[in-house]
């Protein structure tokens, strides 16, 4: 067997190492410690009940986290009516090189069967959007193909080998609320056995293991929480956050081997492609480094809102909702924020067309 293969089978089984640990967390618990050694009863009885008022809460929110799924792209979304853009940025540049400087519009077709152009998108460095060739869909701005659902899910986050399914949209707001119950429940045990370790009789030894892994786990998950919070602070996901940590390595290598003297202070991440900004029928296409944030929209609560929305899942559903949709997702203060520096040439700008798209 391949190693890669058996690390997906491993990872299958993942999940079920969690319930059981969960279950000797409760055998440990609730009757090595606070049914057989805590006194009196009614202590007993009510440490009992709160521990598995939280377990019951846990396995509900993972059953919803798993039942809800990450919220997929319903639909075939049509690409983006890019192509008058395209040969406009062509003639554009022709237009310079000829010494033809003179202000002047360009004419725009459009076609029924596309997608309207948003005023800003993330592109790739020719600036053409993402595509989903197995779904044969336009990738919107955030959407990533699930290799483990087969489709398109909504603000991808990861995929929780834990949990055994894929974090998204949809689930993301109960996927947080689950990692907050599982430390909560680590918590709980640990400050109850440790506070009342003096007034029982004797420590059964699957006592001990318990504080163990309650310390572990604990660790991990506040690790995990500490992370996501982060990556709501700049409105990222794990696999933006992944994907920067990539680029970053790659640049430090390039550094180390000083072939691109200048090329590493760069950090390229990503491209914008974004309307000009006083020739109509003209796009540009800027690059983005890894400082930038497209979707932060500079407030905590507002970031956090947008992650866990379940309305905005709802919204790509329906090809004319998502023509909507797709015009509101980078954020207005990054919007603003490029255009002043596009305003005073402090980034580099490309005209759309400049590069070929035939690959
Ligand atoms: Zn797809």
């Amino acid at each position: 067997m391949k190693p890669i293969k058996l690390i997906c089978c491993l990872q299958r089984f993942t999940p079920l190492c969690v319930v059981a640990l969960l279950g000797f967390l409760e055998y440990s618990f609730s009757y090595e410690f606070s049914y057989k050694c805590v006194h009196p009863r009614s202590a007993s009885i009510g440490l009992i009940v709160i521990f598995n008022v939280l377990l019951t809460l846990i396995f509900g929110l993972w059953f919803a986290v798993l039942y809800s799924g990450p919220g997929f792209i319903e639909c075939q979304i049509p690409p983006y009516d890019l192509d008058s853009f395209f040969k406009n940025g062509q003639k554009y540049i022709k237009d310079q090189q000829k010494g033809d400087c003179s202000a002047k519009n360009y004419e725009i077709v459009t076609h029924k069967e596309l997608l309207s152009v948003p005023d800003m998108f993330i592109c790739n460095f020719q600036g053409l959007p993402g595509w989903c060739t197995t779904c044969k869909s336009l990738k919107l701005t955030r959407a990533h193909h699930s290799s483990s659902c087969n489709r398109c899910v909504i603000t991808m986050d990861h995929f929780c080998t834990f949990l055994g399914g894929v974090i998204g949209q949809k689930n993301y707001g109960m996927f947080l609320g689950l990692i907050v119950l599982m430390n909560f429940i680590c918590l709980f045990s640990f400050i109850s056995i440790f506070s009342l370790r003096k007034s029982v009789n004797g420590t059964h030894p699957t006592t001990i293991i318990c504080v163990i892994g309650c310390i572990t786990f604990f660790g991990m998950v506040t690790n995990l929480i500490l992370q996501n919070l982060l990556q709501i602070r700049h409105n990222e996901t794990t696999i933006e956050q992944l994907a920067k940590g990539d680029i970053k390595r790659a640049y430090r290598r390039i550094k180390k081997k000083g072939i691109y003297e200048k090329d590493h202070l760069k950090r390229i991440a990503t491209y914008v492609n974004l309307k000009h900004p006083s020739i109509e029928g003209i796009r540009l296409v800027v690059p983005l480094t890894v400082e930038d944030y497209p979707y932060d929209t500079g407030s905590f609560i507002e970031n956090f809102r947008c992650r866990t929305s379940r309305r905005h899942a709802s919204l790509f559903q329906d090809k004319k909702v998502i023509a909507v949709a797709s015009h509101q997702e980078v954020s207005k203060l990054f919007a603003e924020k490029l255009l002043e520096r596009i305003h005073k040439h402090e980034i580099e700008v490309t005209i759309f067309g400049k590069e070929s798209i035939e690959t």
